[in-house]
């Protein structure tokens, strides 16, 4: 998605660690106006896809995700961070490492809202090594739901999330990936897709 490389040129801030700062309009500010047409571009790569709920995690993927569920018409879940390590029955539960926090949290749905009948889109803001991907992809297997695919808005290509997702069978719709990108001097190179 053009769009959305032109706004990371533009905004984004390349931190030592391997980390993109887009506070101005996705992390922190949200630009909703621009997550409009992101979720439309999510509905357009899969409009063939029988899709009837939306899975994010919390917290950075929910706008993206809320704003997508507009344009398929459907519900989205939120996987919570979970503060308790008394896990109940009641919940799907798995441990997911944080990319940006460096810690292991755990993360649970209510079995109320994930089931066998349910066909989902995944979406994230951002896809590094995979670990929120694997972790909402446990939750959805656990609950016998149908992963039809992931949509991310800023794959960071050059880490193995990714890859890995694609080698095992998974459908994986990036906005924009990222080839490489240079904190010393700020320059990002964007992978060029379809
Ligand atoms: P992964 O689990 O794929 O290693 O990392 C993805 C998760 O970490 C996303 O939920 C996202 O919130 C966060 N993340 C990973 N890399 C970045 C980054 O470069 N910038 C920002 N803002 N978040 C990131």
């Amino acid at each position: 998605m053009k769009l959305l490389e032109e706004r990371i040129r533009q905004e984004g801030i390349v931190k030592s660690g391997s980390v993109l700062k887009v506070d101005s309009f996705i992390n922190h500010q949200m630009d909703v106006l621009f997550f409009d047409k992101m979720g439309a571009e999510f509905k357009r790569l899969y409009a063939d896809a029988p899709i009837n709920k939306i899975l994010t995690i919390e917290a950075s993927g929910i706008g993206i995700a809320i704003i997508a569920g507009l344009h398929f018409g459907v519900p989205v879940v939120f996987a919570k961070k979970s503060r308790s390590s008394n896990i109940s029955d009641d919940v799907y539960h798995t441990v997911i490492h944080s990319y940006t926090h460096n810690n292991d949290n755990n993360v649970i749905v209510s079995r109320e809202y994930l089931s066998p009948e349910d066909h989902l889109l995944i979406i994230d803001d951002f896809l590094a090594n995979g670990c929120a991907m694997e972790g909402l992809i446990d939750l959805a297997h656990q609950a016998g739901a149908t992963v039809e695919g992931l949509g991310i808005a800023v794959e960071k290509g050059f880490q193995k999330g990714g890859d890995k997702l694609r080698q095992e069978g998974y459908r994986v719709e990036s906005l924009a990936i990222i080839e490489s990108m240079d904190a010393a001097t700020g320059e990002i190179v964007f992978r060029e897709q379809d």
